[in-house]
């Protein structure tokens, strides 16, 4: 599974990377995945933090 952060609708609201800091990060305003692929274990996290992105600009593929 793969998951993105969509710069232009990132709000910096930091909420990805209390929720999920193995796999989000912030950098600068906005947030970042630094992961190529989500670890297995990690992947109901995920969704369950792209579900609570306020401005729904975490896209899981
Ligand atoms: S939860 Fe959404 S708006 Fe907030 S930092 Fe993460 S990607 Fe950006």
């Amino acid at each position: 599974m793969k998951v993105s952060v969509d710069k232009d609708l990132c709000t910096g609201c930091n909420l990805c990377v209390d929720d999920c800091p193995d796999v989000f990060e912030m950098a600068g305003d906005f947030a970042k995945v630094k992961v190529d692929i989500v670890p297995a274990n990690l992947e109901a996290k995920v969704k369950e933090t792209a579900g609570n992105c306020p401005v729904e600009a975490i896209k899981v593929s």
